[in-house]
């Protein structure tokens, strides 16, 4: 439509803002940039402010939108994503025929279908993030997704096999698959594939490259997956595996679909058929009756597995989700002192983890330079962070380190 990019608010006549509303924080961080950016009209009075994303996919939030930020030109949510250029140009022959007054636009729609052929403009050339689904149907007791994203639903194969290849034709080394359940990818297509066999034909090109995952649910991790990655050429050895927590009460109480006992079993059979996988996951602390002996079995768990890195919450309450509905007794303060708790034995697990990686010699892309040092950051097939000192023309190769020190995030090491 003939805009194009500034580093600077003030500059634009377009500001958008992609939201999420996965956690309250993220909610309020957004509301409050919103209020800051309604400053600039009052010197550009063609500025249009624009917001969608998952946020905007919430009644709750509208009825906030309209009340407090009428301010704001057009509203559209995550299934109205391929129509923004319409519903923008609708929005700027609005506002000029209201003698540039604000002209609303509030679009909800929910039909829950897949747009092929969208562009993507990608802001790094060795990175490159492609959806392989949309949607979750898995209602875990704590989450918004499935409200505001809609059901689960699967692209065909060949289309993402085709954009794969266009991936790895135009250099990019690094390809992460997207979806809130990787592992039930291809359910409800026609066409006889799985998320293994996907992945299985991903693999067969030719060329140097690393194919990550995210996010797999454990209820769906199957050995079939442990075996196609066990075998296969390009697939990292890295598991993001989200467990949320360790107490088996806890867990039926947020509708995983797992225990404690069949999680570490999936650990110990991914162990077995790739010795160097590296596990990362997602805790949430202190959902609604979790006790303090619950928690106790989360960082039990913490130990028994030894992630590399985690994401860590407390468990912030969604509106229309059956856990916000639960007794909560548990204070801020004494979820935020189990937090920390959780995070100091994290730590430990961490920087012992990378200190018995001392020695070995690895295969890692180089993906940025440092020039204040030298180095080039760099990352392993387990996604672990080595910085290495080397040549800025390094860049996107894949290069043989030796592991020579390690620090609690990421490790030294220089190159064989
Ligand atoms: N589909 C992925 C996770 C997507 S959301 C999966 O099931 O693994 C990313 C993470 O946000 C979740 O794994 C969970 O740890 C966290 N999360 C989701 N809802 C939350 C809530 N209400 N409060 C705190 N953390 C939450
Ligand atoms: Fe949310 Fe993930 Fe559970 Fe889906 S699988 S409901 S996205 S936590």
């Amino acid at each position: 439509m003939g805009f194009t990019l500034t580093d600077n608010q003030e500059n634009a006549d377009v500001i958008l803002f992609n939201t999420c509303a996965i956690r309250e924080n993220a909610e309020n961080k957004a509301f409050g940039n919103i209020g800051w950016v309604k400053n600039l009209k009052k010197t550009n009075e063609n500025l249009f402010i624009i917001l969608c994303g998952c946020m905007t996919e919430q009644n709750t939030i509208i009825d906030k939108i309209k009340s407090k930020y009428g301010f704001i030109d057009l509203v559209f949510g995550t299934h109205s994503i391929h129509k923004f250029p319409k519903y923008f140009y609708e929005t700027i022959l609005n506002k000029n025929e209201n003698q540039k007054k604000s002209g609303k636009n509030y679009i909800k729609e929910t039909e829950d279908i897949i747009t092929e052929d969208f562009p993507a403009v990608r802001n790094n050339n060795l990175k490159a993030f492609l959806p392989i689904m949309y949607g979750c149907n898995n209602f875990c007791s704590y989450c918004i997704v499935p409200y505001v994203r809609g059901r689960e639903r699967s692209r065909n194969s060949a289309e993402i096999i085709s954009e794969f290849k266009k991936l790895l034709e135009n250099g990019y080394k690094d390809i992460t698959l997207l979806g809130q359940n990787v592992n039930s990818y291809g359910k409800g297509l026609e066409e006889n594939i799985n998320f293994p066999k996907l992945l299985k034909k991903l693999d067969g090109f030719e060329g140097e490259y690393t194919i990550r995952f995210m996010t797999s649910h454990p209820k769906d991790a199957t050995n079939e997956l442990f075996d196609v990655i066990s075998k296969s050429n390009h697939i990292a050895h890295h598991i993001h595996l989200p467990v949320q927590c360790g107490s088996n009460k806890i867990l039926k109480e947020m509708n995983r679909k797992y225990t404690k006992e069949s999680y570490l079993k999936i650990i110990d059979y991914a162990k077995s058929k790739i010795p160097d996988i590296v596990f990362t996951s997602d805790i949430i602390v202190g959902f609604p009756g979790e006790t303090y002996e619950d928690f106790l079995e989360t960082t039990d768990l913490l130990k028994k597995v030894k992630f590399a890195s985690l994401f860590t919450f407390i468990y912030s309450p969604r509106e229309g989700t059956p856990a916000a509905k639960l007794l909560d007794p548990i204070s801020k303060h004494e979820k935020t002192a189990w937090l920390l708790e959780l995070l100091k034995i994290q730590e430990e697990i961490s920087e012992n983890l990378h200190k018995e990686m001392i020695g070995e010699s690895l295969k890692v892309l180089a993906e940025s330079f440092l020039p204040e040092t030298n180095e080039l950051l760099c990352r392993t097939s387990g996604n672990i962070l080595v910085e290495v000192k080397g040549k800025k023309d390094n860049i996107g190769k894949f290069l043989n380190v030796l592991i020579t020190n390690s620090k609690k995030e990421s490790l030294k090491g220089k190159i064989i």
